[in-house]
């Protein structure tokens, strides 16, 4: 029970599950903290539905109303998987270790080295269902399942009529299976990748307690058909096996709020002064992130080039942080970065020059030094105690979901202080 009421916290709690953007197909894109996943907002009305046809579909679709509801934007993951099974020892009981993709070292679950993106197949039916509650939702409904994979005028496959081929689905069993995300191209209407091949994937159907009915096809499937979003097949809750999945849903709690339109892509907000951002961080006992960047280093300019532009990143940030960036250009005496005629900056937009020049200059006192730039440092709101070191966070730009692991810890910890 306590369990329950935790997840059900963390699913609400909106710094764990946030807006990050609206995405090519123009479905809300969000993110949910608790195991990293990248989640899609279906919203509510009719699918096209077909009815289960073993052979070609011949018969007309039939008009089927579905809830506004949350679903992952790819299978979960092996990395993910592990996560859970740290946070909750007893759901070891779910793995299955003739299966690949899940290792335990001295207590310790991981994703086997090389197998952390690929989808978690180790684990039942069972395990899909209690990976599922804990992040605060459930498997999804067959229904909820075809509207995410085939949209609302119910393709045959997701990405329409045209039949699976190699660019847009993992099948036909020769590479096994891929990590997820490999097929960009066979994307649903809606973004959710690998509905088709890769791994089956469970949903649950009305009256077939103790089973799942398995939908989309493997990378072992060999017929183009059984890839189709109306095909299924029943499998047992207890059973894991190599091809099968799952990916989550959740609950939308204001289902009947429109869609939010694609708009400017956010930036990130930059303190203007460190005085500014140790006033704004108190006020609001968030954590202070702050950078310390040259105008000389290639991994500040990747830091700036990915971290600063990557949408959770910023919807992050801008929620639950206050980012003071202090700039020093005086290391490229020859070629410092341009400064506009109106005194802003090119590299972070919003601020001057001289605002990210004094930063550094105020800000390194509170950190001291740093060994390698940038020196990526995050504070306590009143920017006296480091809560994250420099050797914490790492350098590549890319790094985003160790930054915000890290993020979220410092974040919890300011805001249990009140
Ligand atoms: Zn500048």
């Amino acid at each position: 029970m306590t369990l329950l009421l935790a997840s059900v916290a963390g699913a609400t709690d909106p710094a764990m599950f946030f807006f990050v953007r609206v995405n090519e197909q123009g479905a809300e894109e969000w993110y949910r903290m608790l195991d990293g996943a990248t989640v899609i907002r279906v919203s509510r009305g009719e699918y096209a539905r077909r009815p289960y046809e073993g052979k070609i579909a011949t018969q007309s679709p039939k008009p089927f109303f579905v809830e506004s509801f949350f679903v992952d934007r790819t299978e979960v993951t092996n990395a993910q998987f592990a996560r859970f099974l740290n946070s909750v020892p007893k759901a070891a009981a779910h793995v299955r270790p003739r299966v690949p993709g899940l290792e335990r070292i001295k207590n310790r679950w991981q994703a086997t080295p090389g197998m952390e993106a690929h989808p978690v197949t180790a684990c039942t039916g069972e395990g899909a269902a209690a990976f599922a509650r804990w992040v605060g939702g459930s498997l999804p409904t067959t229904p909820q399942w075809e509207k995410a994979a085939g949209g609302i005028e119910g393709r045959l496959w997701p990405w329409g009529a045209e039949k699976p081929d190699s660019t847009r689905a993992n099948f036909g069993g020769s590479g096994g299976v891929l990590p997820v995300g490999s097929f960009p191209s066979g994307a649903s209407p809606y973004g959710c990748v690998d509905m088709a091949g890769n791994a089956t994937e469970r949903t649950i159907m009305q009256g077939r307690a103790g089973a799942v009915v398995i939908k989309g096809g493997s990378w072992v499937t060999p017929h183009t058909l059984n890839l189709r979003v109306l095909d299924m097949c029943v499998q047992d809750m207890g059973v894991a096996d190599r091809s099968v999945g799952f990916r989550c849903v959740m609950a939308d709690p204001t289902p009947k709020r429109a869609s939010r339109k694609r708009g400017k892509a956010a930036t990130l907000r930059y303190a203007k002064s460190w005085d500014t951002a140790i006033i704004e961080a108190t006020k609001r006992r968030v954590p202070i992130f702050l950078s310390l960047q040259y105008d000389t280093c290639g991994q500040c300019d990747r830091t700036r080039a990915q971290l600063f532009r990557d949408a959770r990143f910023i919807a992050f940030c801008n929620r639950n942080m206050v980012v003071a960036v202090g700039h020093k250009s005086g290391d490229a005496v020859d070629d410092p970065h341009l400064e506009h005629d109106d005194g802003g900056c090119s590299l972070y937009p919003g601020l001057k020059c001289y605002e990210h020049h004094a930063v550094f200059t105020k800000s390194i006192r509170a950190v001291g030094r740093f060994t390698i730039s940038p020196g990526n440092f995050v504070l306590d709101p009143t920017g006296t105690k480091i809560l994250v070191r420099e050797r914490a966070l790492p350098k590549w730009g890319w790094a985003v979901d160790a930054y915000l692991t890290r993020f979220e810890e410092a974040r919890k910890l300011c805001a249990d202080e009140r």
